[in-house]
């Protein structure tokens, strides 16, 4: 057992206290490799803000759990030596089972999410119940979830979306004791997170729904998953060098604005990224054939998503200057 106190990590508690009554939102970044936490805490050091290092069980397949552990251990570190150690929570993204969540808490996770969305309620509500009673033992933070997002991401997946209904979010949260609740408003997973046509707008996020869970939990943390914007100059830069991502579209940047300055106070941002490295690295390929030094296409890459969070963090999340 490493607690994640040994690795220099803050759970989630205090951060979302802070983020609720000041009307903003901490931002969730996903990472599976080097460049991304180096583009993360770099960018987050920079705005002095607060920040939740996201992984999924894609990413502890992909980079290695104990190297994570070194990964995170890192970022604080990291932190420090450019000048201001900022909170940093190392979180899982959609734990699917008691075991992986007790498994990360071991492994110095400061915060899990356990996402029983996809079960019948009063199975949701006992599973996330046991993944509470052992994490706060830990005084390890968790997020459960009521309502079903669209889309795909790592292994999650639905086809459709069920929206939170907000006659069972005051029960869900008393019953469980969550620390945090991930609700379904019309955000979405992945990178086509709506039919459109070009020229169209998505269909706007249902804040009645999110004002009606704020009434019946007021001041409870809120978390917003699926909320990439697809920026659509990025979709056509991967695109006009050689990619295929007709269609790609998010939620607009003013929405996400609207959640923040409400109890929304975690936004998952993953997509985003994953546009930015591409578009990146496409072009350098590209431009530069012969190219064959990672370091050239990796770098800059990591460059532009430290740009891009820079940016989230002033103008979408106003988690800037928190920290
Ligand atoms: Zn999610």
């Amino acid at each position: 057992m490493l607690h994640y106190k040994e690795l220099g990590l803050v759970n989630s508690r205090e951060l979302f206290k802070a983020a609720v009554k000041g009307a903003y939102a901490i931002p969730a970044f996903n990472f599976n490799n080097l460049e991304q936490m180096q583009a993360i805490i770099s960018a987050c050091v920079e705005t002095k803000s607060p920040v939740i290092l996201q992984v999924s069980k894609g990413a502890r397949k992909y980079a290695n759990q104990t190297l994570l552990q070194y990964l995170a251990k890192g970022a604080v570190e990291y932190s420090k030596e450019l000048g201001h150690a900022i909170p940093i929570v190392l979180h899982l993204d959609h734990g699917d089972t008691f075991e992986t969540c007790k498994s990360c808490i071991e492994m110095g996770f400061s915060s899990v999410m356990i996402d029983g969305s996809h079960l019948p309620y009063d199975e949701n509500v006992k599973l996330t119940r046991q993944v509470v009673e052992h994490a706060h033992k830990f005084d390890v933070t968790v997020e459960g979830e009521l309502g079903v997002l669209a889309g795909i991401e790592d292994e999650v997946s639905s086809e459709h979306t069920s929206y939170t209904r907000p006659e069972e979010v005051e029960d869900f949260v008393k019953k469980t004791g969550v620390d945090s609740l991930a609700i379904s408003i019309g955000t979405s997973h992945g990178a086509f997170k709506f039919k459109v046509k070009p020229g169209e707008l998505p269909p706007p996020l249902r804040f009645d729904i999110l004002e009606e869970c704020e009434r019946r939990i007021p001041g409870f943390p809120i978390v917003l998953h699926g909320a990439s914007s697809v920026p659509q100059d990025i979709v056509d830069e991967i695109n006009k060098y050689g990619g295929e991502m007709e269609n790609a579209a998010g939620v607009s940047e003013d929405q996400l604005r609207r959640a923040a300055g409400s109890a929304v106070c975690k936004i998952n941002i993953d997509s985003d990224g994953r546009f930015v490295l591409t578009a990146v690295i496409r072009k350098v390929f590209v431009a530069t054939p012969g190219e064959f030094d990672p370091r050239n296409y990796f770098g800059p890459a990591r460059d532009e998503l430290k740009k891009m969070i820079v940016a989230k963090n002033r103008n979408v999340l106003g988690s800037a200057d928190r920290a």
